[in-house]
Order: C-alpha cells, then sequence, then structure tokens
C-alpha cells in the first residue's frame, strides 16, 4: 500500500502518519518527490486494509499497490530514479557505458582495455574478480589482487568500476574497492546476498537470472530497496529460451515493461546475452532505441587470449566503432552517449 501526501503536508501530519503504520508494526519508506511525499507501507499489510488512513490530515490517497514489489514499483515513485555514482549519472538523459574485460587478468592487460574503451567514451569499467563459473575447473578469478588491480587502474584513469560480489561475506571488501558491486545472473536470487547489498548505501548492478520473470527479478530488486538501499540499477542480460544458436536470448521487451513497471534504471548487456561478439553492436543499437539506460559490454584488447569469454568481447577497434554508432540513435531516441 501506498499513501500520497497532499502537497505542502505539515510535517507533524506527516509524522502521525508514520507513527500509525509504526504502531501496527510495519515499516515505512518515504519517497520525496518534488510536488509530494508518497509513504510506502512495508510488511504484511492485510491489517492496513482496515484502517481509515483517509481520515487522516494530509491525507490524498491510499492506493493499494497490487503487485508484489512495492518500492521498486512506479506507483511507490512515479519519477524515474536517477542513480547519482561519483558524478556519472544512471537514467539520466546520458545513456552510460560500462565495458571491460569478463576476468580481471593482470594489470598490464586490465589497463591496456581500460585506457581503450575510456578512450571510447565508457566511463565504468567492468572486469570481474570473483568469478562465477559454471564449471569449477574453468578460471575462478584473481579475488582480492583483482579488485586491487581494479582499483588502481579505475584511479589511474579516472573511470568508475563495476565488479561482481559472489558472497554476502565479500559485500564490504568489494566495496571498499569498486564504486558499483554486481549481483549476477546466477545469484539474483541469493537472498542473503541481496539483503547484504541492501544493508549497503553503495549502488548495485542487479543482473536478471537466465530463467527468471521480469516479476522475479524486480522481487529480488526488492530485497535490496526493502533493506534501505535504493541505488539499483536493472540489468537485463537475456534469459534462456529453447534457442541455442545464440548464448541467451535479448529480452528487448523488458526494457520498456521495466521502465513501466518500475522507477529503477534499466541497461542491457549485450555480451552476455548474445555470446558472440559480431552480435553486440547490434544488440546494443536494439537496446537503446529501446530505451535502456545504459550497456554494459565485454571488451578486450586480445579476446582470442581472453581468460574468459572472449568469443563475445569485442575488441577494441570494433568497441570504438559501436559507440560511434550508439550515438546516432541515443540522438534519435532524445539521448546522448
Ligand atoms: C558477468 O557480467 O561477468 C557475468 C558473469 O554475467 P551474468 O551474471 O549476467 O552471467
Ligand atoms: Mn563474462
Amino acid at each position: 500500500m501506498i499513501i500520497v501526501l497532499r502537497p505542502k503536508t505539515r510535517e507533524e501530519d506527516k509524522n502521525r502518519i508514520i507513527d500509525k503504520i509504526h504502531s501496527l508494526g510495519l515499516k515505512t519508506m518515504i519517497s520525496q518527490g518534488v510536488e509530494r511525499t508518497i509513504i510506502g507501507v512495508i510488511g504484511e499489510e492485510d491489517i492496513m486494509r482496515v484502517q481509515p488512513m483517509e481520515a487522516f490530515p494530509g491525507v490524498e490517497k491510499v492506493i493499494p499497490v497490487l503487485a508484489p514489489y512495492k518500492l521498486v514499483s512506479r506507483e511507490f515513485k512515479p519519477e524515474d530514479s536517477v542513480i547519482k555514482v561519483k558524478g556519472v549519472d544512471i537514467g539520466a538523459k546520458r545513456v552510460v557505458v560500462m565495458a571491460g574485460p569478463c576476468a580481471i587478468e593482470n594489470l598490464e592487460t586490465l589497463r591496456d582495455i581500460a585506457t581503450a574503451v575510456r578512450k571510447s567514451g565508457a566511463l565504468i569499467l567492468r572486469g570481474g574478480a570473483f568469478k562465477p563459473r559454471t564449471s569449477p575447473y574453468s578460471f575462478q578469478g584473481l579475488g582480492l589482487e583483482g579488485l586491487k588491480i581494479m582499483k588502481e587502474v579505475a584511479d589511474e584513469l579516472g573511470l568508475l568500476s563495476v565488479t561482481e560480489v559472489i558472497d554476502p561475506r565479500d559485500v564490504e571488501l568489494v566495496v571498499k574497492y569498486a564504486d558499483i558491486m554486481q549481483i549476477g545472473a546466477r545469484n539474483m536470487q541469493n537472498f542473503n546476498l541481496l539483503k547484504e547489498a541492501g544493508k549497503s548505501k553503495k549502488p548495485v548492478l542487479l543482473k536478471r537470472g537466465m530463467m527468471s520473470t521480469i516479476k522475479e527479478f524486480l522481487m529480488s530488486a526488492e530485497y535490496i530497496l526493502s533493506e534501505g538501499n535504493f541505488n539499483v540499477i536493472l540489468c537485463e542480460r537475456g534469459i534462456r529460451t529453447f534457442e541455442t544458436y545464440t548464448r541467451n536470448t535479448l529480452d528487448i521487451n523488458a526494457v520498456p515493461a521495466i521502465k513501466m513497471l518500475s522507477h529503477l534504471p534499466i541497461i542491457v548487456d549485450p555480451s552476455h546475452a548474445t555470446g558472440k561478439w559480431g552480435l553486440v553492436c547490434a544488440v546494443s543499437r536494439a537496446a537503446i532505441a529501446a530505451g535502456a539506460d545504459g550497456l554494459i559490454v565485454e571488451v578486450h584488447t586480445h579476446p582470442e587470449q581472453a581468460a574468459s569469454d572472449g568469443e563475445q568481447s569485442l575488441n577494441a577497434e570494433n568497441f570504438d566503432k559501436m559507440v560511434k554508432e550508439l550515438t546516432a540513435i541515443a540522438r534519435a531516441v532524445g539521448r546522448e552517449i
């Protein structure tokens, strides 16, 4: 349930409503819009249905939120959320490009890749230090050493960084080194990890599980918001379908659907969505045309030598070409890169 207050509601009237909700054993989350304040009621709300909340001074309307996700819903926050990460706004006019290797391999290679993607217009460096690999025999990432390399390169080049956290016990460590923590497709329903990420105030890039519905995806985001962290960026990265030619199938529908259902920004990962570098550019064009707020792209200076996902990584030249092409698409839909 959300309670919409009238413009210019007095602080004491607002507090009286909040106190009433708390006295029923429920939590509140406040969405402070330009015009209006909205109070989100968190918890089992059945008890609220019999409360005459409209009778409280300051209440304009009470809206039962039928969707199971509340805080991520457009009803709760009608305006788009803009996630601010050290001067970079995600969810604003500018389409934000995140790029880098699948895995951090060593300092020199990451520096080369980062230098290239920065030159082409990427603002955020991606790279995994903890890799959730399908096979236990595949490269698992450099761990803490990888985080240190990432921070060194990002600081040196003035880039922000995003890296995956796969264990709730590592959240603190990852946020110490990276600007955005990524929760990957395989962990989208790792609820302890989501809760831990929610307790931190650091931005979270939440990727859609490969077998998750849009509703389940938004419920996972709800876990993070319900712990008090509203800095969530969603990422559509393809889902598993009967098609096997591509690694996954990009659910392009998810971009406008999520824009409709939620205020959170949504970006697209064309690399994992396709699994083939030759498809990345076309799919990225589609993502921006559909309204994506950004892209996260795998790029490697020598894809044939990459420790993981080389087959879906763009080389520096193709990445540069792609960003130039995307500039025109962005402009056509009223955005910029
Ligand atoms: C990644 O971004 O490196 C990754 C493993 O992606 P996903 O979780 O979407 O498979
Ligand atoms: Mn990868």
